[in-house]
């Protein structure tokens, strides 16, 4: 239900009257790193807490990673929520690694354009928006503290589903989060009290349901897990090959490059180059893709150098 650091709280899946509301729960050494959204097998050590004895099989997990260290957000989720805003202007390449991770994970992206009542850079902002909704990236222009209604509407697209709000910070994912789930802030300060996080609320994940109302899947409620923001999105952690499958548009020119080891970034005959240069795919991809195989290559050899010591 929240994280922090290594601190964690669950609550029962079927509880017994007397089940506390949540366990604080705690991983022996460094053998668990838990995420938000994970179902867990306990063993309790006392009326409220709890020691990890197994991480159930997930369906995914969302996490970010440099070649020094990886951070989770989130498991088992069916959608992303990436909040961007019109003003402060976002970073097109948190954008598109945010693309990346869900490809790769097979989880839903649905972008959230917030703060669109602030018309001056909204031309800019559909602009940089346009290679995503050109692969069928479903894009809601919204505005969080001014459109209640416009908000509501989006109810039918998170009913049932587990989504994970991502973004960077000064988006407005914390109004949004308010918004949907007026409740928030006070289950946040339970949380907080809880985890002993102190002042550092805002460096947590959580777990928030949804209203029933809202919709269930398999029984289930649907949930909001709220996430930290963030400036970098580091994706070391995909091979070449990964990130070439996540890189969804590429997949019709995928083998057809003259040479078989191809990098698509200068060789003749590229066909991922062709197809830049037939507007079939967007220059600036390509220029991610280029960047995330360095800088899963640069952590690659970091491994290997940390390996051989
Ligand atoms: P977070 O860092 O992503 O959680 O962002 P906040 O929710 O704290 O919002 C950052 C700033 O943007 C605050 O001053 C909000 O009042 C403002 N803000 C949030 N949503 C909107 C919106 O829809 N329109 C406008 N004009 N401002 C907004
Ligand atoms: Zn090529």
């Amino acid at each position: 239900m929240a994280s922090y650091g290594r601190n964690y709280l669950a609550r029962p899946l079927h509880p017994n009257s007397s089940d506390p509301e949540f366990y604080e729960v705690k991983s022996r050494g460094k053998k668990h790193e838990v995420a938000v959204g994970d179902f867990l097998e306990l063993q309790t050590t006392s009326n409220n807490q709890a020691v990890i004895e197994t991480i159930l099989p997930r369906n995914n997990l969302l996490f970010r990673s440099d070649a020094f260290r990886s951070k989770s957000i989130a498991a088992n989720v069916d959608q992303i929520l990436l909040v961007l805003a019109t003003e402060p202007g976002f970073s097109p390449d948190l954008l598109g690694r945010a693309a990346i991770a869900a490809a790769h994970e097979g989880i839903e992206l649905r972008i959230l354009l917030n703060k669109t009542d602030l018309k001056e850079q909204l031309l800019k902002a559909r602009e940089l928006l346009a290679p995503y909704q050109h692969l069928g990236i479903p894009i809601h222009e919204i505005s969080a503290k001014f459109d209640a209604h416009g908000m509501a509407s989006l109810e039918p697209f998170l009913g049932g589903k587990v989504s994970v709000l991502v973004g960077q910070s000064g988006m407005g994912k914390s109004t949004l989060l308010n918004q949907w789930i007026p409740s928030a802030s006070a289950q946040t300060r339970e949380h907080s009290t809880k985890l002993d996080t102190g002042k550092h609320t805002t460096t947590a994940c959580r777990y928030y349901d949804l209203p029933a109302s809202w919709g269930m899947k398999d029984g289930r409620l649907g949930a909001l897990i709220d996430s930290p923001g963030f400036q970098e999105f580091g994706l070391a952690h995909l091979s070449e090959s990964e990130l070439q499958h996540a890189f969804t548009e590429f997949a019709p020119y995928l083998g057809k490059c003259r040479f078989h080891n191809c990098t698509h970034s200068h060789e003749p005959g590229c066909a991922i180059l062709d197809g830049v240069s037939q507007t079939q795919i967007s220059p600036t991809r390509v220029k991610l893709f280029n960047q995330l195989v360095h800088e899963s290559r640069n952590a690659t050899i970091q491994t290997q150098g940390h390996q051989s010591l």
